[in-house]
Parts: C-alpha cells; structure tokens; sequence
C-alpha cells in the first residue's frame, strides 16, 4: 500500500460505515407493499436497484424516453451515421462507494471504468497546474500539493491568514453548518488572501464544478465538498470514466437488472401529481394513468420536484415542511452549457483527456472523446478527426446554448491554438439549469430524504444527507437510504451505505 494510505488510514482516512444495512429478510414477503419511484436517474434506478433486489414491487417512472437524467446518452443523428450522446462527461471519483456499489451489480469489476490519464487545470495567464498524480490520501496529498505548486509559494503561506483556513482542515458535519452555512464560498476565500493565482488555480475550479458561483454558494457547502474530494478520502483526485456511451455502459445493464429482479421501469412517463390514499398513494401521469403505492420516492432534479409538489395540492395537508420548502429550493443553480464537437482534425497528442479550465469567461472543461470513448474513437478514426465536449459548469443565464458553444470554443482556442484551425462537422450544443443551489443560509431548510409525509421519501443530489457526500454519489445515496427506510418498513434487509471520513483531520471530536 502506498505510503500516503497508509499514514491516511492510521489517522482514520478509510470508508466509514454509516448505516450498516441488514437487520431484515433477504426478500421481503410476498404481500410487501409495492413502490413507485418517479425519476430514472442515478437516484432513481439507485434506490429500484436495492429495492426490486429485496423482492419489492417496484415501478420507475422516468419521463424522457431515456433512462439516466442528467447522466443520460441518447441517439443522435449525425451526417455520416447515428453516434449516443451524453448530457456531459462525467468524473467517477472512486470515493463514490455507494454508486460504485449499485455499478458492481451490473459489472463486479468494474471493468466498463478506465483511469482517466491526469487531470491538468489550463490557464491563459500561468503554467499548467497538475492534480491527477498528487498522492492518493491525506495529510500527504494536500503537503505534496502545498510543497510542489507553482501557485502556491512558501511566502504565499506566510502571508495567508491560517486562523481563515482552518475550517477546510475541521469539517464537520453539524459545527461547519452552523459557522459557516451563513457565510459565500467567496467571503471564505477572500478572507484566506491567497495570491490571485493560487486562488485562480486551485480553488476556484474547484468550486466551479458544483454549478453554483462561489458569491452564491455556501461557504459551508464548499467546506464540506473539499474535505469529501481531497481531505476526506483516501482514494486520490484521480477518477475514472467509462470507455463506453453511458447508454450502453450503464443504463441498458441496469434497467435489464432492475427488470430481471422483478421491477419495472416505464420511460415516457411524466409524473405530473401525486394523491394520497387510504393505504398510501397515487402517482398520475400525463396521460393520466393513476399507479398506486404504499411508498413513493421522488427522486427527480429539483425544479422537476417543486412542479410535482405544485402539482399536487392536497400534499399541503399531509407534507406540509416539504411544502413550505418547495419554493426555495426548487429554484436551481446557475444554467449549465454543454457542447460537443466533432472536427476535421485533432488536437496536439499531447493534450489531456479531461482538463479543467481556469479563468475563462465561459469554458470550465474540455472532454477528448475520441480518446476515451469506443464510438468517438471510430468515428476519429474513419475520417482523422477529433470529438472535442466544452463545459460550462455556472453560466450567464439567458444565453442561447449556440453561442455559449461558439464562446468556449473560441475560449479553448486560447488555451490551445492549434484548435483554431479545425473546421467544425457537428455540433450539438445544450443549456440547462438543473443542478440544485447550494445557497448560503440554505442548509437548515434543505429536504431530507424523509419527508414529514407518512411513505413518501426524497432522493438526488441536492437532498440533505448526515454525512459528506455530493453529486453522482450524493444521488446514490440518497436513493439507497430512500429504498432502505422503505425495506425497514417492509421487513427486508437494508443496504449498508459509506461514506468518507465523517470530520476533518483536525476536527475535535465534540
Ligand atoms: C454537464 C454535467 C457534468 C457533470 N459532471 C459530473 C461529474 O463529473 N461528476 C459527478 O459526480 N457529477 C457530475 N454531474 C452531476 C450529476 O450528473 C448529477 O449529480 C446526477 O446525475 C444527478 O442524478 P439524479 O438522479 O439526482 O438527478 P437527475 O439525473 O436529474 O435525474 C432525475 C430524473 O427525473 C426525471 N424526471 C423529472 N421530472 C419527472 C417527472 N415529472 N416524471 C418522471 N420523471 C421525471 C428526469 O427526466 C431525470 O431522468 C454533472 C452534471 C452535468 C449536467
């Protein structure tokens, strides 16, 4: 075991149980309940996944043709032939050990995720800064980090003001709510006073890929985030990604899983409102099928969850704290842009898969595709061409996605001359605002997975959690511990869920 880790695990940088599972039958009885769950997401198919396992009767409604949300891949039509598209390239950390958990189902191994080489930030103004070989778990990485930086010097050190740094070494999870939850992302990082280029190139890409900005997002939550991706965890900064579409790598394996085990999964189904019934639920959709369950779980985005709360007025009577809540935190993040290109030649071979980007206007990220996944790779190699995704990860509302793409291509152009030259084949480019807010003084509001609703329960990544957790994993989960209240009710065994360290390395026990 490399040295890092093990220093890392003698000061309890491990995975930490937080809820050990069990304590049920393998399978619940034959008249347990049924479920529906509304949203085909990670969160979703997360919590049908454990549930149909257990011998639940579970139906997933997901309203786009497509199972997956904001992970999903659909078929496009390009000139020379259909290619699936994902709504964005996505980072599998490997401290997501619930959502790794729920892949093994469909791959032990996890064969299907590859090392995604480095994991360079790009900037106009300085050298390239490298996080993807920083040692794999804490104190060691953040010291190697500190030691090697070209941003951060050790006279920067001295004049930064450590007493303000103190709360991204003690996270935890009720005291940095509490100090903090009040407080930006960007006060925090003001009052550090790190040199612009420190601040530029290790923490602010950072926070960018939380799609909020820093002035609107809770420096608590930013605390919390950093001790889950480089304090917390013992795996490392580099991530993973699948070398397949995410329609055939993920999304096929699991519905054809959850179906095997007795479960249902319904695309094209928009869940337009929910009734309660003497002995639970109704589920309407917009044709106006009624389903019917004693246990619900919304496990869609937050926008989508205030319109089906909005839907259904009679939910005022028995959920009324998740009412009252809707309108806060229903309003999402800042609009994300996507936009994936395929050009008539490639970048220099130098170049990494996955960069973050600095300091631009627009660009957060670029993507090479046609180094990562089998079908870009074909379609590169037929023509000698290269599939370039640019994102943006908290933009200018009001924007049409066309031009945010146009901009981050010219932005990349900066970053990378050569791409200027490349004549562009395809483009499918895309805007949305789904990504929940993470906005100061949001926290002692923010849903949690049970609502004060008798069966109905909440899943996704923007659902509070007792532990640090966020994104793709925080969606995960929430929909096993969704599915795990609902197995406890039903006499079925649990699922254990993980977590990273549950406080920071310096943070006092009570
Ligand atoms: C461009 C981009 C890049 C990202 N990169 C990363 C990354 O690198 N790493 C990472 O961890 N995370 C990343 N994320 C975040 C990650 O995608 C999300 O955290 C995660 O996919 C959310 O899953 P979810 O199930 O909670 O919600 P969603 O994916 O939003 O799923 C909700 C589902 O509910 C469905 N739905 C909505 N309303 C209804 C209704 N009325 N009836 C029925 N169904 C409905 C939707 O169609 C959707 O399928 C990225 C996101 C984007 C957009």
């Amino acid at each position: 075991m490399a040295l890092s880790r093990v220093v890392g695990r003698l000061l309890g940088v491990r995975p930490h149980l937080v809820d050990p599972g069990g304590g049920g039958a393998p399978r619940v009885p034959r008249h347990a309940a049924a479920v529906v769950v509304v949203g085909g997401g990670i969160a979703g198919i997360s919590a049908a996944v454990v549930l149909a396992e257990r011998g639940v009767r579970v139906t997933v409604l997901e309203a786009a043709p497509t199972l997956g949300g904001r992970l999903g891949a659909w078929p496009e039509a390009l000139a020379d032939g259909v290619q699936q598209v994902e709504h964005g390239f996505h980072a599998f950390f490997r401290q997501y050990y619930n959502w790794r958990a729920i892949l093994r189902r469909i791959d032990p191994g996890l064969g299907f995720l590859r090392p995604v080489p480095g994991y360079p930030i790009l900037s106009a103004r300085w050298p390239t800064e490298e996080f993807g070989d920083l040692p794999a778990a804490p104190p060691l990485n953040l010291l190697t980090l500190l030691a090697r930086s070209p941003s951060l010097r050790l006279r920067d050190l001295r004049g930064m003001d450590r007493e303000a740094a103190l709360p991204l070494l003690t996270y935890h999870p009720a005291r940095t709510y509490a100090t903090l939850d009040d407080t930006t992302a960007e006060a925090l990082l003001d009052s550090l006073r790190l040199p612009d280029r420190a601040r530029a190139m290790l923490f602010e890409v950072f926070s960018h890929s939380f799609f909020n900005h820093e002035a609107e997002m809770s420096a608590a939550e930013m605390v919390a985030q950093f001790h889950f991706y480089l304090l917390g965890n013992g795996e490392g900064l580099a991530f993973d990604a699948p070398d397949e579409d995410y329609a055939t790598a993920i999304w096929a394996p699991l519905a054809r899983h959850v179906e095997r085990h007795g479960g249902r999964v319904v695309t094209g189904a928009v869940a337009t409102g929910l009734r309660r019934r003497a002995d639970g639920w109704r589920v309407v959709t917009a044709d106006g099928t009624g389903y019917d369950a004693r246990h619900v779980v919304l496990a869609v985005d937050p926008p989508a969850l205030a319109a089906l709360v909005e839907g259904s007025p009679g939910l005022a009577e028995h959920a009324p704290r998740l009412v009252a809540r809707m309108p806060a935190f229903g309003r999402p993040g800042p609009p994300y842009a996507v936009a994936r290109y395929w050009l008539d030649g490639d970048v220099r071979p130098d170049r990494a898969v996955f960069s973050g980007v600095s300091r631009q206007p627009t660009l957060d990220s670029v993507t090479l595709y046609h180094r990562l996944e089998r079908e870009s790779r074909r379609w590169a190699e037929r023509g000698g061409g290269s599939v370039v995704e640019l994102h943006a990860y908290a933009c200018e509302p009001g924007v049409p996605a066309a031009e945010l793409a146009e901009r981050m291509r010219l932005e990349l152009a900066t970053l990378w001359p050569e791409s200027a030259g490349l004549r562009v084949r395809e483009l499918r480019a895309r805007v949305a605002a789904q990504a929940p807010a993470f906005a100061p003084g949001s926290h002692t509001e923010r849903p949690g997975v049970r609502t004060d609703a008798d069966g109905l329960y909440l899943a996704g990544d923007g659902i509070a959690t007792a532990f640090p957790t966020a994104l793709m994993e925080r969606s995960a989960a929430t929909g096993i511990i969704a599915a795990n209240h609902i197995l406890r009710a039903e006499g079925g065994a649990a699922e254990p869920v993980r977590s990273v360290r549950p406080r920071g390395l310096l943070a006092k026990r009570r």
